[in-house]
Formats: structure tokens, C-alpha cells, sequence
């Protein structure tokens, strides 16, 4: 069939169900279909690109030419950018087509997409449930099958954690192995774009698309991009296996240590050696991120001021009435809270006690996985401490919200890759298995989930 009828298909399913889980913010369905059509024109030439004519969407902070990208707020529901992305305009190169953009938490901040300025999306295993965040638009499409892949970002843990809490695959790559050109800022450092789909095969092949130096962002890595599906039937057999005794400690649903454990096991049949190993350091996590993601948060979130682009207030007196009300109106409470943190953070007479000191800890993170990656070849754990939770649990209390990210934000401080594949189910919902390998190591993480899948 052509890629016009796929993606028909897939609008019209959209359309039928989407309502029932909001995972889109905009359907782009008149531009889809005309690439779609391109797409079979090229094919009827012999021009088949890695992913020609295929489905897929983006997460809403991924600008895209002629499209909104909306990063889920109020404060760029009027932003059409006028160019690309580096790793959209190469997933068009490659012939995918653009189903439109997904719903995410608002500016990426967030763990259950709740802080969306266009209302929360519901996980499609149970609709009283979220379905993680910040890629929870993302994680929901898949996992209801409206898109067969899509783009998502990982700050501390959002490409990860949805995909655990919906049952679906979710690759968080080295920092720097994509380009973030295009990929509007949240946390600089720590911010890296990844593919959510079905499987690791999928995966493999987003990637292999999206993957690479990009003169336009400086902090992407001049590495070679390996060929992804080359090694994806590789035997495990010898593969040494850590389990940090700390990712397994109080706070884990049995369910979940049941079904990571059941995972492991599989490994070991497969010729894995496991052993236990030590993350010291795993309870200044989410203290030192939620100090250092803020405080570049507060700085990337200072261009939304009302007179470039995004909202602007109704009839300003002044400038400083403008910027005010512009950033008031415009922005919702976390990212409130986010820039009031970051800035505190950075204030003179503060830096020292809290920046700098966040900054240490980052470094003594980065030097437990490396000590533990020169023993092991890979680490595994859960992905998140709980399945999918309840809409409105966790909304009125930050700190419960941060704690879904006990597992996974330590890789972003690292800058490390990680990937959560599904293994199992604890009461009815979906349980992610998380692999983290050493830097750029994305084409073991896939070989060892394609295995598993
Ligand atoms: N939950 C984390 C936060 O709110 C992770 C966000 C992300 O990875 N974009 O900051």
C-alpha cells in the first residue's frame, strides 16, 4: 500500500481515538498527506529513503517549519517557527512523514503531563491514570497505536519514564550523540532528544536518522554514528550485568522488582553474568538536578519576555508592565516555581552554597557510573520506582512528582545513555526495564533490548 493510504489510516484512527487521551497538541494532517504523497512519488522513482513515506510525530518542543510548536504552554500557543529542527528536517530527509505534534508537559517540566497548558493526557492502559512526563503525548500515541514512532526529550528522565509507565520503548541517548538545534531549551546541559516506539529495532532506525554531528549545535559529538541494526542479534552470551544495590532499595513496588527481576533472570538463561554493584551516591539525585536543571531553566526562560516572540499581554503601560504580565499570563505554575528556584540558585551570595555545591555532586555522580561501568557492561534497573499513577495524586506535591525520577535523572547528570524497554505488568499497568551503558554505547543498549523483545 502507498504512503498516502498509511497515513490516511493513522489520521483517521487519531481522529477516532484520540479523544479519549488528548496525546496531540496539533494534526497536521493537510502536510502529511502531501508529504506522504512525495514520499510515493519518490518510491515509483526508485528514491526509498531509510524511512520512506513512514508515520511519525513529534514532541511539541521540536520546531518545525509552518507548524505550531508549542512546548506545551501558553506562552508559545501563537508560535509557528520558521525553520526546522536539525533532527526533524533530517527525519524528513529520510522520507518520514509528520503526523503532526504531541502533548507534553509544559516547557518539558514535569513527570505525568499534567502541567500541559492543554490539559493532561491520559495513559491508554487506564484512562484515569497518566501516562509520565514530559513525553507523555509522545508515550500515549504509541502505546494506543495512533503513530508508529516518535520523537521525545530526555532532561531527567522524560523519554524514559513515559515509556515505562505506557509500555513502550524509549531511547535516551548520549548527550550530545543529537542535535539539540531546534529543540527548545529547557535544561542546556542535561537536555537530549530520542526516538519512542514499539521496539528497539524501531528504534535503531530513528535513530541511526536522527543521530550525529550538527555544525549548528556545538555541543553535539563529533562521533561516528555506527549502522544501529547491524549488532541487534548479537549473542549475550559473557555480557556482565550490574544491579545497583541502591535503584533496589525501600520505595520499590514489589511488582516491579517481581518483573525486573524475572527480566534479569532471562538475561542470565541468554549467557549474561550478573552481579550487584554501588551508586553511593543515588540520594543526591534528585536534589542536585532539581538545583542545576532550574537554575539553567531560569536562564534559557528569560528570552519569553513578551517582545520577541510568544504571548504578549493585552495593552502593557510600560516595559516593565509588559515583561511582568507577559511572563505572569503566559507561564504555568511549575515553570513559575522552576525560574523562582533556578534564580534563587544563581543569586549572589547563594551560588556558592547551592549551584556550585549541585555541580560537585554531579561530578561524584558521573564518577560512580564510571567506576561501575569499568566493571560491568551495562547497568540494570527499574525505570520508575511505580506503575502508572492516578491523574491528580502526585499534582499537589512536587516533591512526590520529583521522586518519579529517582531512577532516571542520574543518567542525565552523568550524561550517560539509557533506554527503558517493557517487561512485564505489575497490577494490570506496564513495567519498564531501564539499560544504562557507557557513553555512546547506544548500539549495546538496543542489541541487548532487541534480545530481550
Ligand atoms: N521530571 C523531570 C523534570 O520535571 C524531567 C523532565 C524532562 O526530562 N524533561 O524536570
Amino acid at each position: 500500500f502507498s504512503s498516502v493510504e498509511l497515513t490516511q489510516a493513522y489520521l483517521d484512527r487519531i481522529q477516532a481515538l484520540d479523544s479519549q487521551y488528548n496525546s496531540f497538541i496539533t494534526l497536521a494532517a493537510d502536510s502529511a498527506l502531501e508529504q506522504a504523497k512525495q514520499a510515493d512519488e519518490l518510491r515509483k522513482k526508485g528514491q526509498v529513503g531509510l524511512l520512506s513515506g513512514l508515520p511519525i510525530a513529534h514532541k511539541d518542543l521540536f520546531c518545525t517549519a509552518g507548524l505550531k510548536t508549542s512546548c506545551g504552554s501558553k506562552m508559545l500557543d501563537n508560535f509557528i517557527s520558521p525553520y526546522n529542527a536539525t533532527l526533524v528536517e533530517r527525519l524528513n530527509q529520510a522520507g518520514a512523514v509528520t503526523l503532526g505534534k504531541t502533548n507534553m508537559d509544559e516547557f518539558a517540566m514535569g513527570s505525568s503531563n499534567e502541567s500541559s497548558y492543554y490539559g493532561p493526557v491520559r495513559n491508554p492502559w487506564d484512562t484515569d491514570r497518566v501516562p509520565g512526563g514530559s513525553s507523555g503525548g509522545s508515550a500515549a500515541a504509541v502505546a494506543a497505536r495512533l503513530v508508529p514512532a516518535c520523537t521525545g526529550s530526555d532532561t531527567g528522565g522524560s523519554i524514559r519514564q513515559p515509556a515505562a509507565l505506557c509500555g513502550i520503548t524509549g531511547l535516551k541517548p548520549t548527550y550530545g550523540r543529537i542535535s539539540r538545534y531546534g529543540m527548545v531549551a529547557y535544561a542546556s546541559s542535561f537536555d537530549q532528544a530520542g526516538p519512542m516506539t514499539r521496539s528497539a529495532e524501531d528504534a535503531a532506525l530513528m535513530l541511526q536518522v536522527m543521530a550525529g554531528l550538527d555544525p549548528l549545535d556545538s555541543t553535539s559529538a563529533d562521533q561516528p554514528v555506527p549502522d544501529y541494526r547491524a549488532h541487534l542479534n548479537d549473542s549475550l552470551a559473557g555480557l556482565k550485568i550490574g544491579l545497583p544495590k541502591e535503584y533496589f532499595a525501600e520505595g520499590l513496588d514489589p511488582g516491579i522488582a517481581q518483573q525486573v527481576q524475572a527480566a534479569i533472570q532471562e538475561f542470565e538463561r541468554m549467557g549474561a553474568q550478573v552481579k550487584e554493584v554501588s551508586l553511593p551516591n543515588t540520594e543526591l539525585c534528585i536534589p542536585a538536578y532539581y538545583i542545576l536543571a532550574p537554575a539553567e531553566a531560569s536562564s534559557n526562560l528569560s528570552r519569553f519576555d513578551g517582545v520577541r516572540y510568544g504571548y504578549r499581554c493585552e495593552s502593557p503601560v510600560d516595559l516593565e508592565d509588559l515583561y511582568k504580565r507577559s511572563r505572569g499570563e503566559g507561564f504555568g505554575s511549575e515553570v513559575k516555581r522552576r525560574i523562582m528556584v533556578g534564580t534563587y540558585a544563581l543569586s549572589e551570595g547563594f551560588y556558592d552554597a547551592y549551584y556550585r555545591k549541585a555541580q560537585q555532586i554531579r561530578r561524584m555522580i558521573q564518577q560512580d557510573f564510571l567506576t561501575v561501568l569499568k566493571d560491568v557492561d551495562v547497568i540494570m534497573a527499574p525505570t520508575t520506582p511505580q506503575p502508572a499513577f492516578k491523574l491528580g495524586e502526585k499534582n499537589s506535591d512536587p516533591v512526590a512528582m520529583y521522586m518519579e525520577d529517582i531512577y532516571t535523572l542520574s543518567l542525565n547528570l552523568a550524561g550517560l545513555p539509557g533506554m527503558s524497554i517493557p517487561c512485564g505488568q505489575s497490577q494490570g499497568l506496564p513495567v519498564g526495564l531501564q539499560i544504562i551503558g557507557s557513553y555512546f554505547s547506544e548500539a549495546k543498549l538496543l542489541n541487548i533490548a532487541h534480545q530481550f523483545q
